[in-house]
């Protein structure tokens, strides 16, 4: 018995030790549950380079796709508790618990919540080739087209698949969708006309959009967007989709049990790194909107994702879409 507490002792005395010095020059890995290249993936990108002065040590991105998000949520729910392993990922931590039957992490006691990073508006695009000028010809089309239309998204969970979800629900019309590990390779099929439509970050469609890669048919927000790119789009709103809003939000997580010193100095490298000029610059070009209220703190972030937990529940569950 004695023998057990002082290896307790020991343990403990480690993590305090481990705890105080991080990061210690080693490299923080961030974790993105989609694709490089992607909404997810750029919003990670950007934050790790704002991260890297604040919090001193290199922070690397690794994209462990695949499943709508679950399987790199997973990995990180999985990694050593010791800072060292962090996710960043957006509103299907919220999703995918009400989307799947069965989870391989409990999004509400597995994870550390470390602060929000942003909220982040969508786009319905089509591909290039579609005929329809504006969203009432591309509505006419989608009811002739009785089922044929292929919308990409990046799996089930994802905020592509929400939102066209809701799209779905919204015009009462069904669609073939084709799941993605990301965003990033659905745009790149859509641009090759191999998809007709997808609902994605602005973040992911800005340049393209401004490129005239791909056709924009609105945005998700209750006004217009202010960023030149896509300030001419109309709303979904002002086009017949009462009240069709969705933000995407990004935030940052730990494996359950990282130690408290730790969690404070990544939190307070975060805050650091939101009121970074060329992170706030960077972000406001693609159309997202850096957090800029309470939802940095840690226990915000949990309220708020409990919320949309309970936000989206019904509205998932009305749509009686499930995975296992
Ligand atoms: N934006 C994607 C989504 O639909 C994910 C990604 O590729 O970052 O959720």
């Amino acid at each position: 018995m004695k023998k057990l507490f002082a290896l307790a002792a020991i343990a403990v005395a480690a993590t305090g030790v481990h705890a105080q010095d991080f990061p210690a020059g080693k490299p923080v890995t961030l974790v993105v549950p989609f694709a490089a290249g992607g909404p997810t993936d750029k919003v990670a990108r950007d934050l790790a380079e704002a991260l890297q002065k604040p919090l001193g040590t290199t922070v690397i991105v690794d994209n462990t796709a695949g499943a709508g998000s679950t399987i790199g949520n997973a990995k990180v729910a999985r990694a050593r508790n010791d800072g060292y392993t962090l996710l960043l990922t957006h509103v299907g931590m919220a999703t995918t618990p009400v989307l799947y039957r069965k989870l391989p992490y409990n999004w509400e006691t597995d994870f550390e919540y470390l602060g929000m990073i942003n909220d982040v508006p969508m786009t319905l695009i089509g591909k290039p080739q579609l005929e329809a000028k504006n969203f009432k010809e591309l509505r006419d089309w989608i009811s002739k087209a009785g089922g044929k239309v292929n919308l990409g998204n990046a799996g089930i969970g994802s905020a592509s698949h929400l939102c066209g979800l809701l799209f779905q629900s919204e015009l009462k019309a069904e669609m073939t969708t084709v799941p993605y590990k990301g965003t990033a390779p659905a745009i790149a099929d859509l641009m090759g006309g191999q998809i007709d439509l997808l609902c994605d970050q602005t973040t992911n469609t800005t340049s393209q959009i401004e490129a005239g890669k791909v056709k924009a048919y609105g945005v998700t927000t209750a006004k217009r967007l202010t960023t030149p790119a896509l300030k001419n789009i109309p709303t979904l709103d002002e086009s017949g989709l009462k009240n069709f809003q969705v933000t995407i939000w990004h935030g940052l997580y730990a494996p359950k049990g990282t130690p408290a010193p730790v969690l404070k100095k990544i939190n307070d490298a975060l805050k650091v790194a939101l009121k970074d000029p060329d992170f706030i610059k960077r972000e406001e070009a693609l159309g997202a909107v850096v957090i800029n209220d309470k939802r940095v703190e840690p226990a915000e972030h949990k309220k708020f994702v409990q919320a949309e937990v309970a936000r989206f529940g019904p509205v998932i569950k009305a749509a009686g879409v499930y995975a296992d």
